[in-house]
């Protein structure tokens, strides 16, 4: 009889963890604070109040090593955590590698990917304060639904700003968010003043991030009732994905393993934080060894490209500044699919991080993603989002080295999300349609030289 190959390793529900894991006190070295775009002067609590509750501002800047998840919010985590840890055996086969390769599986979510880790939370945490209405923007669509779930489970109202070119490309995205009982307005829009300001000087403006992120805000500001939310990027929105890293080392620890590498692609940094942070705790106590490496696009390199300095999250600069790895915020990065990497800017946490020498970075060509994500598909049945793409395409590199050095090598990386709602891209991907995109060095330099001046 054929010896049954561990495949999944399952945690009970009783496992998903009792709190989050903020590694802001375990770390070498302090964030520098994010500053008041008007004054430069460091933000204070009361600053953020128009955007955020006060238990969030309060996440953000908290020094306590763990923050409870208040049991409603557990209680939700439970309709798809613990998610699995996978060892990809099939794919090991294909590849013909010593290497062992492990991925965390986030798409069992009912949004599809980890974002719905934190935008359960937030939707939580402003009910408690009373908020009736939340206004968001959204790349590739992932964010806009998973908050859009998320308010649907706890009674708010939602409005989701959706860059341009993935309204467009990525309408059943699109018809989900609307499913869960949100509104969706492409954006750059008429209905507001940093909208309308894109569309007067770029009539046909794809839109971006950074201008979503503009309109959101400032609907939020202007509207007492109306709170801001972020899928990414914010301390409280990757501590609140801490959850993905925590499973993670009981699951290594019941397959009997231990990482030599962490891969997770990096847009804003959230999943990429909330895997490694864990395991990056254990590293500073010496208890891990594992290298951590964060993936991005070569068209949107703001790690291994950007500047380390202080500037705005946003391209009409009505978010505070914060100190990150940035392309400048008037940045708008080529069209690639992988719509949830297509950011200026990175979280101050992973940026800060990397510049401690912590952990690294690296890129990958659009192409080369696809050329992963299928080959991940054909071995292991899931075909996963571009974004995630990228963490694949360097895990499958990572292996591939393991063999040529014929030594074995333990390889963890994050599967943030199933891309069932981009078989369009794939579509064109095997069509030969795709295209690489030059790293756009005119445009960065110029949005470069537009840094905000900080003393
Ligand atoms: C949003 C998204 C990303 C990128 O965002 P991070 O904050 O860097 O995690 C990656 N993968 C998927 C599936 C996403 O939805």
């Amino acid at each position: 009889m054929l010896r049954m190959e561990t495949i999944q390793y399952n945690l009970p529900q009783s496992h998903i963890p009792q709190a989050w894991y903020n590694i802001l006190p375990d770390l070498p070295k302090p964030l520098a604070p994010p500053l008041h775009p008007g004054t430069l002067q460091p933000l204070g609590p009361a600053d953020l109040t128009p955007l955020f509750p006060m238990a969030l501002i309060l996440q953000e800047v908290s020094t306590e090593r763990e923050i409870e998840i208040p049991g409603e919010v557990r209680q939700i985590y439970a309709q798809w955590r613990p998610s699995p840890l996978i060892r990809a055996r099939r794919l090991e086969k294909a590849l013909d590698t010593p290497a062992r390769i492990y991925y965390k599986y986030e798409g069992v979510s009912p949004a599809g990917s980890h974002k719905l880790n934190t935008a359960v939370a937030q939707a939580y945490y402003n009910k408690q304060e009373g908020v009736k209405h939340l206004s968001t923007e959204t790349g590739a669509g992932q964010w806009g639904s998973a908050l859009a779930m998320a308010c649907a489970f706890l009674g708010l109202d939602c409005k989701v700003f959706m860059v341009r070119v993935s309204y467009d490309q990525k309408p059943y995205r699109r018809a989900l968010i609307e499913a869960f009982g949100a509104s969706v307005t492409a954006s750059p829009s008429t209905e507001t003043e940093s909208g309308r300001a894109i569309l007067a000087a770029h009539p046909n403006s794809n839109g971006s991030l950074g201008i979503a992120i503009s309109e959101a805000v400032e609907v939020a500001a202007k509207d007492p009732h109306t709170n801001y939310a972020l899928g990414s990027v914010l301390n409280h929105v990757l501590l609140h994905q801490t959850v993905i890293g925590q499973e993670a080392i009981e699951q290594m620890s019941m397959a009997g393993d231990e990482p030599d590498v962490i891969i997770g692609c990096t847009g804003g940094g959230s999943n990429f934080a909330g895997l490694v942070m864990p395991f990056l705790s254990r590293k500073l106590k010496g208890k891990c060894h594992a290298c951590l490496v964060a993936v991005e696009p070569a068209a949107c390199p703001s790690l291994t490209k950007g500047r380390f300095t202080y500037d705005f999250g946003d391209t009409g600069h009505l978010t505070p500044l914060v100190k990150m790895h940035t392309l400048g915020s008037t940045f708008i990065p080529p069209g690639i699919h992988a719509g949830g990497l297509r950011y200026h800017g990175m979280a101050p946490l992973v940026s800060h991080v990397l510049n401690l020498g912590l952990a690294e970075a690296t890129t990958v060509q659009q192409l080369d993603a696809f050329a992963a994500g299928i080959q991940f598909a054909r071995a292991e049945g899931i075909v996963p989002a571009p974004e995630a793409n990228h963490a694949i395409a360097e895990a499958i590199r990572q292996a591939l080295e393991a063999k040529a050095e014929n030594k074995p090598r333990t390889i963890l990386f994050g599967l943030s999300g199933h891309g069932h709602f981009d078989m369009q891209s794939y579509l064109d991907y095997q069509a030969g349609k795709l295209e690489n995109y030059d790293y756009p060095e005119e445009e960065i330099a110029m949005a470069l030289a537009g840094l905000p001046v900080v003393p």
